[in-house]
This record gives C-alpha cells, sequence and structure tokens, in this order.
C-alpha cells in the first residue's frame, strides 16, 4: 500500500449544500496553515500541484538568507544561521520524513531532470543480457527525453533499448501492466509516482518489490506525490528517486529539487561528478582526485543554488508542523468531496463532466482531473471567475486542492462555477487556443 491504511479518512456522508462546505471547514483541523501562505486575492487558486504558494515562512527564510548574503559575504558559508556549505544536507535531512528515508539518503540540488540524469547516468550499467531501460507512455516529457538521451550516450537506439508501457485507457496504467513489461533485458524502470495527468497513485512498494525480484533497479519521479503523500522509500526499498519542491512543496518557481537514493548503494559512484560531490570534510583541499561523499550528497554537481533552496527551509517547517499524515488526511477528504460534488452536479447531460482520476483514494495522488470536450474553453472560462485552474492537452483540467491553504467553500465554489460556466454556455465566449503556459 502506498497510503496508511484503507480509506479511514473519508467523510463518506457529503451534502452538496454550502452549509454543509462551511460546517467542514470549521471542523479542519489544518484550517490555521492557510494563513501562513500569501493567497493571491480574489483567487481561488486551484493550481498548486503545479506552482504551490508562498508562505510567510518561506518568504522569512529566503529573506534571512539575502540579508546574511548583505552582511556577512562569504563568511556566510560557515556563519549562515544554517550554515551555507551545509544547506543541502540539511535540507535533505529534514526531508527524509516526507519521503520516508534515512538520514544522509536525500540532497537538495540542481533541478529534477539533470537530478534524473544523474541518477539514470550511475544506475543504467547496460550489460549484454540487461540493457533497457521501462518506462511509460504517461510519464512527464522531460523524464522521456532524459532516459532517451541517457541511451543515446551510451551508443543505445532508444528504438531498441527503450520499452514503454501502454496505457489501456489513455489515462492510468495497470501496475500489472507494467510488471508484464519487466523482461529479462531491462536494467532500469523509471516511473512516476502520480501519473500527471489523470492523478493516478501507483503503488511503488509493489513496483519495486517485483522489479528486485527480476534484478531490475526502480527509480520514481515523485514530483507530484512529495508534500501531498506520505512515502515510505526505504522501507519499500526503492532504489533512487527524484523530485521538484515547487509543486505540493511551495518552495517557489524553479526551486532547487531533491533527489534520493536509497543508502545500500552507498559504494555508487554519481555519473557526473563535480566538486559539490567531494566529501565535505576535505573539499576545500582542492584534490584532482575525486573523493565522493559517503552519502547522497555525491550526487551533488555545482554550489548550492542558495537563493533557489532557502525558501524550502521555512516550507519544510510547515509540512512538519502539520504532519504529513494529517495533510495527507484533509487531502482525500477534499479530493473525496470534489468528486462527490462533480458526480453529484456535473455527470449526465447537459454537463458531461468525466472524472479522470481514479475513485479509490488509495489511488490517488493530490489532485483531481477532469475530462470534458470543451476542456479548453471551461479552463478559461474559470479563470474570468477568478479561479486558477491547470489545462492539460487536449481535454483535462486539473483541479488541486491544496491541505495547508485549501478551504472546503473553494471546493464547492469552484463546483458552482463549473456548473454555472455550462449552464449558461459562458465558455462559448472563449477561443480553444492554448495559452503558452499551463
Ligand atoms: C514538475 C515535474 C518535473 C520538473 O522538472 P524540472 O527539471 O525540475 O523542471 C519533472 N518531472 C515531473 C514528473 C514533474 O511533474
Amino acid at each position: 500500500m502506498n497510503t496508511i491504511g484503507e480509506c479511514i479518512y473519508v467523510e463518506r456522508k457529503f451534502r452538496f449544500t454550502e452549509e454543509f462546505a462551511m460546517q467542514l471547514d470549521k471542523k479542519d483541523e489544518l484550517a490555521q496553515f492557510r494563513k501562513r501562505f500569501y493567497i493571491p486575492e480574489h483567487i481561488i487558486y486551484m493550481d498548486g500541484n503545479s506552482l504551490g504558494l508562498l508562505s510567510v515562512d518561506a518568504e522569512e527564510t529566503l529573506m534571512r538568507v539575502v540579508n546574511e548574503y548583505k552582511l556577512l559575504g562569504i563568511n556566510g558559508w560557515m556563519g549562515g544561521s544554517t550554515p551555507w556549505f551545509t544547506f543541502a544536507e540539511e535540507l535533505g535531512n529534514q526531508q527524509t520524513v516526507l519521503v520516508g528515508a534515512d538520514k544522509g539518503e536525500v540532497i537538495v540540488h540542481g533541478s529534477t531532470t539533470m537530478n534524473l540524469h544523474n541518477l539514470i547516468a550511475s544506475f543504467f550499467q547496460p550489460t549484454r543480457i540487461k540493457n533497457k531501460i521501462l518506462i511509460d507512455e504517461l510519464n512527464f516529457p522531460s523524464d522521456k527525453y532524459a532516459v532517451e538521451s541517457q541511451l543515446i550516450l551510451r551508443g543505445l537506439e532508444p528504438s531498441s533499448h527503450l520499452k514503454i508501457v501502454k496505457s489501456s485507457d489513455g489515462v492510468t496504467i495497470n501496475e500489472s501492466e507494467i510488471i508484464n513489461e519487466m523482461s529479462e533485458d531491462v536494467a532500469l524502470v523509471l516511473l512516476p509516482s502520480v501519473l500527471y495527468r489523470s492523478g493516478q497513485l501507483l503503488d511503488m512498494e509493489l513496483l519495486t518489490t517485483e522489479a528486485h525480484k527480476r534484478q531490475i533497479f526502480i527509480g520514481f519521479d515523485c514530483s507530484h506525490s512529495v508534500g501531498a503523500v506520505p512515502h515510505h522509500l526505504s522501507k519499500w526499498g526503492v532504489d533512487f528517486a527524484v523530485w521538484c519542491n515547487y509543486k505540493y512543496l511551495n518552495s517557489g518557481p524553479g526551486g532547487t529539487a531533491s533527489l534520493y537514493v536509497n543508502k545500500r548503494h552507498s559504494d555508487k559512484m554519481p555519473g557526473l561528478w563535480g566538486w559539490w560531490g567531494y566529501n565535505k570534510e576535505k573539499q576545500f583541499d582542492m584534490n584532482l582526485e575525486f573523493e565522493p561523499a559517503p552519502d547522497s550528497g555525491k550526487w551533488q554537481i555545482s554550489t548550492v543554488n542558495l537563493f533557489s533552496a532557502a525558501p524550502l527551509e521555512g516550507s519544510l517547517n510547515i509540512f512538519l508542523e502539520a504532519g504529513i499524515e494529517n495533510i495527507r488526511k484533509k487531502s482525500i477528504g477534499q479530493t473525496e468531496y470534489m468528486i462527490y460534488l462533480v458526480k453529484e452536479l456535473l455527470s449526465g447531460e447537459p454537463y458531461n463532466v468525466s472524472i479522470v482520476t481514479p475513485l479509490d483514494a488509495d489511488k490517488r495522488g493530490g489532485h483531481v482531473a477532469l475530462s470534458h470536450n470543451e476542456a479548453i474553453r471551461i479552463n478559461e472560462a474559470l479563470k474570468e471567475r477568478d479561479v486558477i485552474p491547470d489545462f492539460r492537452y487536449p481535454n483535462i483540467i486539473r483541479l488541486a486542492p491544496v491541505a495547508l491553504y485549501t478551504t472546503y467553500l473553494e471546493i464547492w465554489t469552484v463546483v458552482q462555477h463549473l456548473k454555472s460556466i455550462i449552464d449558461t454556455q459562458e465558455y462559448k465566449q472563449f477561443s480553444n487556443k492554448r495559452t503558452t503556459v499551463s
């Protein structure tokens, strides 16, 4: 199981009145965290799975580091209140609770795709028998690009060395279909924890066990699950993982990413070496012989990007205070409530909104994906009504109620907007052309 237990979380008896939404907010034990965030004025923000909002806490740690730079100059490396020199290690250790890792297994570094490159470069060691990488057809394109270019660097043709698991319905993937593709020639499997369009949460434990039975390494891109779903990466035995910190973890646009490598791989060398991966005790000896850090710190390539990592410190404090299990509990309650409202108010004629996200809470990440033939225009109409949704081509609207700052009343209001946009056919005023960033 990816999550804790069966659906103990869920408030089964919902009602569709506004009053009921307000009652849910009153009973919400995490409600006090909303005021720690800057919510854009008059806006209902449903896009925290793409870019989480700024918190007062994250702003404080960012401004603290800016100020340390102002006052200390280079002395900030050792003299910062969290010393800059070990900032990435410190934040990595703080994140271990969110992903179920041991100290030293997580490091905050670079970007998701760059970390993925480095980890594939380490873990993909093709042999005569095992020389293929297995991915799925619904993964984030960047992950596929990284895998393809890593194959090409090894002189291997993606057309013959990349195996891609197909989705039978175009939005979800059955774990058994992935396991069926774990053939003898596969050396490495790379999968998302949560599929970015449909929001399906894969069973990482099962997939890891099955990969290991076949002597296959397995890595997960957890960009859409960290901060929304509890993980037990070490207990499950996952070989490696990457994730970005600017989605549910609210570290700011382009904020520094993270990587995890299971400590049983402590003898592995990084695929790409750089001086920031050096054993910290001796880094400034400036030896020409590369001596890697003893833990996941060795996968760092360059100097920690302080200003892109600093907001994460404040943001993580909120997660540690709220507790990831409590966040998951509320998140499931909120997505369950949203699904209930959509089913109740928007299924059938003339609405025809369908729910793409798995209805089983254990198979769901933090967002709800809806599909509709007019999704592009409905999405535009929502924006006009001061809702920030998220559109994914060709016909999916993603809505992410974020446990730390979304209210039940906001969820109720968004569903009312959808209803009225379709009732009045208001969406017909909008173009069905895509915008550049969504
Ligand atoms: C958001 C996201 C990324 C982001 O990649 P960057 O290299 O950090 O820009 C990568 N993978 C997945 C699955 C994502 O959802």
